[in-house]
């Protein structure tokens, strides 16, 4: 199968969801097969192809992997070999298809039984920027696994490896991975696409002074070894399988949850997520069982390009979230919150994304509001539909604003941003307002309870959305509100909009500061704000300021000094915005020392804005690219080039 059919399969499966609502009716199928409309029913069985994946699933479907790798710190590769396990669909296909991209294949085998393995043909396709290349490897009649022999390139998008002096105890190297969107294919040869679930085993080899790190099951295996072993006994999508090295140390937190950080971090780091363990309790009760035997969580150093990454078992997560106050351990709400929604339930294709996110936004802002309170949930909702405007504004591409975008030949990430996050969220809160919280959340677990371990798609939602729940009580939804929520480029008029009265309280001390008020008369209100009461007042300053009125801020609040990076980056905004060089030194420190995308993109974006802004970008770029994981400075490189 060409990657030139993939376009059309996903304009027939958007198209359709267009149409339902054109014609306000929910539940018609129609662009696959079979060709008319057909009952819903067929719904469950109806899979959409993954455009972002060459993998003929149609043919085959990988059911286990088994991985054998060696880290090369010198040479900055993965190498070893991958074993698939898979069963047969198409009994007379002869080729597998999977994804690559830059990998070395040095030998591909078959097997019957894993244990006679014969060399077996294989090619390479010329690669595409998006998807990389297609790997088709001959199968044998009787064949039911490969084993591919390779290694990752040295520039592998889905690898980062930081040199000594990018971490925070500057002695040893570090390697991690980051697979979502479609990276694993970066570092192992398989079918790269969340509409398949594998379960995996991997042996590691690590120079002897480091520690591997798998989101899977550790065999038991020591600290000085070199060799560390992994099982995943759940079946994952490709996009959660995840490896850290580096110098890493243990702490728990309860039976079932600790952290692993370099050692100058681990302690500082157990602390602030000490709550771990009684927001998975709070998530049980709502959403059903934990399935997934550990909940670790992995600090990695600043370079990570995102918050966190929900690999099962074990979250990755930035260490910029340790603040000392837990007033940003939000993110980890939202990681383990895809244990249910993302992990456990799957979106299908990343035209679902917002099925894992916008859930995942949702119920992260429950087991906020469960176990620190509504006031920190509510101000979480304020700042993430302040989130969602500015999204909607720095995307060019327009159906990139709604939750149903057109990923037709694109990179996955190429569409990213929190629309699917912050509108999905909102949806669900709609429907929560008017079937009542008891209802939704019943209708939610059994949501997760009769799709666990599945991937499914947007028209499966809809289809059990309209029997569980639009069917409870009829006339309270519309069709036509439904379809509203799923394409539309901004928030639905009937949307149920948050509410915050401490930022409301912020609002009214900035209003009195803007007005002449004394500045000691603000500091002594902010000595006792949050990290999101501090955002919402820089941020909703008007972004042209009178130069001494800034000064003045900065010289009572020592914003350039903050060393909160989530404060630090809105005061870099407004200084951006005003000229205010006093800021730049501290914000190319900032810049260089952090790679998280949602950190340093606006800057750079916002310094783009004037010549002198972009060349001082270029300036800091210079020196920031080389820590910068391979997918920000891909990012930043679009916005300098
Ligand atoms: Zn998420």
């Amino acid at each position: 199968m060409s990657l030139r059919s993939f376009p059309e399969d996903l304009t027939a499966n958007v198209r359709w969801l267009r149409i339902a609502g054109a014609a306000a009716v929910l539940l018609v199928i129609a662009g696959c097969s079979p060709p008319s409309a057909a009952p819903i029913a067929s719904a469950s069985t109806h899979r959409p192809r993954d455009m972002a994946s060459y993998a003929n699933t149609d043919a085959f479907v990988t059911r286990h992997l088994s991985l054998d790798l060696t880290a090369d710190f010198d040479k900055r590769t993965l190498a070893g070999t991958a074993e698939l396990r898979f069963d047969r669909r198409d009994p007379g296909a002869q080729e597998i298809v999977l994804d690559t991209r830059e990998l070395q294949i040095q030998k591909a085998e078959a097997s019957s039984d894993g244990g006679t393995w014969t060399s077996t043909t294989y090619r390479l396709d010329p690669a595409t920027a998006a998807f990389g290349s297609a790997l088709r490897v001959v199968v044998p009649q009787g064949a039911d696994r490969l084993r591919i022999t390779y290694a990752s390139s040295p520039s592998a998008r889905g690898l980062q490896w930081l040199l000594p002096e990018q971490t925070s105890g500057k002695k040893h190297p570090f390697l991690f991975s980051q697979a979502q969107a479609i990276h694993a294919r970066s570092f192992i040869p398989l079918q790269d696409t969340p509409g398949v679930r594998m379960t995996y085993d991997a042996t590691i080899r690590v120079p002897k002074d480091l520690v591997a790190v798998m989101a899977a099951e550790a065999k038991p295996s020591e600290k000085g070894s070199g060799i560390f072993s992994f099982h995943m006994p759940q079946p994952i999508p490709s996009y959660l399988i995840a490896l850290a090295i580096g110098d890493l140390a243990f702490k728990p937190m309860s039976e079932r949850t600790g952290v692993w950080a370099e050692p100058t971090t681990v302690a500082a780091a157990a602390k602030e997520f000490e709550d771990t363990e009684q927001m998975i309790k709070t998530t049980e009760a709502l959403y059903g069982p934990y399935r997934w035997g550990r909940y670790d969580l992995l600090v990695l150093p600043p370079s990570f390009p995102f918050g966190g990454m929900e690999n099962p078992r074990v979250t990755f997560a930035t260490p910029t979230v340790i603040v000392g106050d837990k007033s940003l351990v939000a993110l980890v709400a939202h990681e383990l919150a895809h244990s249910w929604s993302g992990n456990l339930v799957t979106n299908a294709t990343w035209g679902d994304f917002w099925l894992n996110e916008g859930f995942t936004t949702y119920l992260e802002r429950r087991i906020v509001e469960q176990v620190y309170g509504r006031r920190l949930a509510d101000m979480e909702r304020i700042i993430g539909l302040r989130d969602l405007a500015q999204a909607r504004a720095d995307l060019s591409v327009p159906r990139d604003r709604s939750l149903l975008p057109d990923l037709a030949g694109r990179d996955p990430d190429d569409a990213y941003s929190v629309v699917p996050y912050e509108q999905g969220a909102l949806f669900l809160s709609f429907l929560e307002s008017k079937f009542g919280r008891g209802a939704f959340d019943a209708f939610l677990r059994r949501w997760f309870d009769e799709h666990a371990f599945e991937s499914v798609t947007t028209a499966q939602f809809l289809e059990f959305l309209s029997t569980h729940l639009l069917s409870t009580k009829p006339g309270a939804v519309t069709d036509a509100q439904i379809q509203e929520w799923l394409n539309s480029e901004g928030i639905p008029p009937f949307a149920v909009m948050p509410k915050s009265d401490a930022l409301e309280k912020v609002e009214q001390a900035r209003d009195a500061w803007l007005k002449g008020g004394s500045v000691d008369t603000l500091a002594a209100t902010a000595s006792a704000w949050s990290t999101q009461e501090w955002v919402h007042f820089i941020d909703s300053l008007p972004r042209k300021l009178d130069a001494k009125q800034l000064e003045a801020l900065d010289r009572r609040l020592e914003l350039t000094a903050s060393p909160n990076a989530e404060i630090a980056h809105v005061w870099f905004r407004l200084a951006i915005a005003n000229g205010y060089k006093t800021a730049f030194p501290a914000m190319e420190r900032y810049m260089i020392s952090i790679g998280r995308r949602k950190l340093i993109v606006p800057l750079y974006r916002d310094l783009t804005a004037t010549p002198e802004g972009k060349s001082l970008a270029k300036q800091i770029y210079t020196k920031a690219r080389p820590g910068y994981h391979p997918m920000a400075q891909g990012t930043v490189d679009g916005l300098l080039k």
